[in-house]
């Protein structure tokens, strides 16, 4: 069985004061949009729509892999050469859109107008027309729009702007209301009933889930509220949060035995919880998830990892991977380094590791290929290149699509890395494989 060393005895500096290699330069990421796939998943009265070009509708739609006769819950309104030959009115052409869409489906509560490259290009105000439009249809539809486009974004910001953007409606808490717990962040369902779960056992009450399922049930925040982050690409939802009042909990990300049981600590901590308590609830979850990712060891211990910046997961997965499964980390690159919030993340890193904030891809190429890792984490576009050149690969975005946190999805989470170093062995010993 892995050893987890308990957190209180880690070393207090990790990486947090290691130098970081800072590049800008040419990269390759998935824009913003791409955060629409999950998230209409999760708010299931809401509508996602696109104001861009075919290209946004054809990432969206091949990304999501609808099928034709599914009523999808995002579309795209295509700006088109008219409109960018400013020959049609912008504004009238999307009101026509919506008020058709509207009228068409009154299944939709809140509907977001999503920005992309051609609606910033064309400098379209999506923030005015949202404004026009919810007076038209507020009520009984609320109408917010952000933007999804990909200059100067990487994917998992898309779901950070969608959940800024509803922070300014979520309800008032009263101050004389007792202190609530606001979980932040995107989960799958499966692995937000395991945690409210979780809590209830505890004894944590008044816990709330930001995005919440339904749109008509927004929770509400105020001074009293402690909010703790399940995902670690939302620094502009955390400031709106905090502008309104919210207090933010430091911990690591619930992923792995280690982070998970640190980020239900943190939360007991402030709810009044014994250590006691904690150790009696959480022990059995502990004790299943070590003994489910005890056989993946085999392949994953003393394997050398590589993360190209690309889901803003990184630097947690990396921790997970080094502490509890044994791999060595190479180079870890995020596109953003929030040092608040990652802070708990980077005194858990070894201080051999060589953290890379933002890309210049040329030159990241370059180490990669001089490291010669076991197994590369990166985009689509430069997995296939890679393996090409021999290199194992795990495609970043499908970390972002699977359940990965918690206790019981840790055996599942390091299968994500397991699987491409078992395929690899595999072919190295039946070639032939290759071919069929
Ligand atoms: S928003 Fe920009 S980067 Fe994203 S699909 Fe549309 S044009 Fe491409």
């Amino acid at each position: 069985m892995n050893a987890v060393i308990p957190i209180q005895q880690l070393e207090p500096t990790g990486c947090s004061t290691s130098p970081i290699i800072k590049e800008r330069g040419q990269r390759e990421v998935f824009c913003g949009l791409t955060g629409i796939i999950w998230m209409h998943r999760k708010i299931q009265d809401a509508f996602f729509l696109v104001v861009g070009s075919r290209t946004c509708a054809h990432l969206i739609q091949s990304a999501a892999g609808v099928m034709i006769f599914a009523e999808p819950r995002f579309a795209t309104a295509i700006i088109d050469e008219r409109d960018l030959a400013g020959l049609a009115d912008a504004n009238e052409e999307l009101d026509k859109v919506v008020n058709r869409l509207l009228s068409r489906r009154p299944d939709i509560k809140l509907l977001f107008l999503v920005g992309s490259c051609p609606s910033e290009v064309i400098k379209l105000d999506l923030s005015r027309a949202a404004q026009r439009l919810d007076k038209q249809f507020g009520p009984t539809v609320r109408i917010l729009n952000y933007s999804g486009s990909g200059i100067e974004t990487t994917f998992t910001q898309g779901e950070d702007a969608c959940l800024a953007a509803l922070v300014p409606n979520l309800p008032v808490r009263p101050t004389t209301f007792a202190n609530d717990l606001l979980i932040v962040g995107c989960l799958p369902d499966i692995v937000e009933d395991q945690f409210a779960r979780l809590f209830n056992e505890l004894g944590i009450e008044n816990v709330r889930f930001f995005p919440p399922r339904k749109s008509t049930d927004l929770p509400a925040i105020g001074p009293n509220t402690r909010y703790l982050l399940a995902q670690p690409f939302l620094a502009e939802t955390a400031r709106a949060l905090e502008q309104r009042g919210a207090q933010y909990l430091a911990a690591p990300f619930p992923f792995g035995v280690e982070g998970t049981t640190a980020w239900f600590e943190v939360a007991a901590q402030v709810f009044g919880i014994s250590q006691e308590e904690v150790d009696r609830v959480l022990k059995p979850k502990q004790d299943r998830a070590r003994l489910a990712l005890a056989p993946l060891l085999e392949t994953l211990s003393g394997k050398k990892i590589f993360f190209f910046p690309d889901s803003q997961l990184e630097i947690p997965l990396a921790r997970f991977l080094n502490r509890e499964c044994k791999m060595l980390l190479t180079e870890v690159g995020t596109p953003y380094l929030h040092k608040q919030h990652l802070a708990k993340e980077l005194e858990l890193l070894p201080n051999s590791v060589q953290l890379s904030e933002g890309q210049d891809v040329e030159k990241q190429l370059d180490r990669v290929r001089n490291i010669a890792p076991d197994i590369v984490v990166c985009g689509l576009g430069l997995a296939n290149p890679l393996e090409s050149e021999g290199l194992t690969t795990k495609w970043a975005i499908e970390l972002v699509f699977s359940p990965i946190h918690g206790f019981d999805q840790v055996a599942d989470l390091a299968e994500l890395f397991a699987r491409p170093l078992r395929r690899r062995k595999k072919l190295q010993l039946n070639p032939e494989e290759l071919c069929n």
